[in-house]
């Protein structure tokens, strides 16, 4: 038996349940991925859990089962759904790509990974793993879960992330002509149920025979990591303005950039050293004594908060007002709904 054999029969019996995914017994009985939700849920897992897309999923492909009413939404609506996911410049692309493949392609998503590496936000990873889970093509697929799959198989003991080449050598090596887009998925299953980063459950693990980092005892010590370094804080306020009727001030930040595109409170720019003031109207500010923290990829902000109510007839310098009856907290990015959470209590 072949090493990709054992883990295809494993998967047969374990493959998780997806919301997106096609299963390994209806796969043999004909189904066929739909490659609009299988490119969702790539794009959406990008850095995010799976736990915390299934809801976002849900909802995306009931407000918009197809590509075709995806490319046809508000960019706002679109962009208010994705708050809370993260890494907003995926939805930006999310929306790009939509409508180029409902344009350009006519609705129908290229079927190699070089075709679909061609359309915005799709780098090399998330086309590989669309051309073989959606279209059965024998990519290679190397997520982090696979990734680690593979430093202990193989007994890889190069840190990370110079190790990644050698990973993926060996990832393509095992990756099997037949059914290339159960295997894809059988991979990441094993190292997100069972190859798990602490504590792999190697008895019942159908790679346990050919496992080298089992053999060496080493199995809880791969991958080998790179000593972190320290993220650096950056500093912020955020200005919290409720006019009179109780509209609230929220700027669109720009296209470009952390958060480019989603609503925000107006605010100074975040760097390391202390902000200038920069209200974007006069008002009575207050400052709140507690502060926003959140942590983004390469920094840690921490966001001092200032509260004012002003009167009907103000006119900021930035932002406009948005009616009480408009506004959807949901809509805002976590760190805006952070400022926003500790606000509320002093503009009620
Ligand atoms: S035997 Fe253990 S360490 Fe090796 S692949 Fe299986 S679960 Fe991972």
């Amino acid at each position: 038996m072949r090493d990709s054999d054992s883990l295809l029969a494993w998967y047969d019996a374990h493959a998780r349940d997806l919301p997106w995914r096609v299963g390994p017994h209806e796969r043999a009985n004909g189904v066929v991925p739909d490659p609009y939700r299988i490119w969702l849920s790539e794009v959406m897992l990008q850095q995010t859990t799976v736990a915390a897309v299934k809801s976002y999923f849900e909802r995306f492909t009931t407000l918009w089962p197809t590509v075709g009413d995806l490319a046809a939404a508000e960019d706002g609506a679109v962009m208010g759904e994705w708050a809370g996911l993260g890494y907003y410049a995926r939805a930006r692309n999310l929306l790009k790509c939509a409508r180029e493949v409902a344009g350009a392609h006519d609705g129908c998503f290229p079927d190699t990974a070089e075709g679909l590496r061609a359309l915005p936000g799709i780098g090399p990873y998330t086309s590989a793993a669309i051309a073989a889970i959606a279209f059965d093509r024998p990519e290679t697929v190397v997520d982090g879960n696979v990734e680690r799959v593979m430093a202990r198989v193989h007994d890889i003991r190069t840190p990370m992330p110079a190790a990644k080449p050698e990973m993926k050598a060996a990832a393509a090596r095992m990756t099997p002509q037949a059914r290339p887009g159960d295997y894809a998925q059988a991979v990441m299953d094993l190292g997100a149920t069972i190859c798990t980063p602490r504590n792999p459950a190697c008895g019942i693990c159908p790679w346990m025979s050919i496992c080298a980092a089992r053999r060496a005892g080493v199995q809880a010590d791969l991958p080998v990591k790179a000593p972190k370094k320290a993220k650096p804080i950056r500093l912020g306020i955020a200005y919290v303005a409720r006019r009179a009727d109780g509209a609230w001030l929220l700027e669109r930040r720009e296209d470009k950039g952390l958060l480019g595109g989603m609503l925000g409170w107006p605010g100074t720019h975040w760097a390391e050293d202390a902000p200038h003031p920069s209200p974007p109207l006069e008002g009575d500010w207050t400052l709140l004594s507690e502060e926003a923290r959140h942590t983004f990829t390469h920094f840690h902000l921490r966001l001092k908060i200032a509260t004012t109510w002003v009167p009907q007839e103000t006119r900021p310098n930035r932002g406009d007002f948005l009616p009480q009856s408009a506004f959807r907290p949901s809509d805002l990015p976590t760190v805006m709904r952070k400022v926003f959470d500790l606000a509320e209590k002093t503009l009620q």
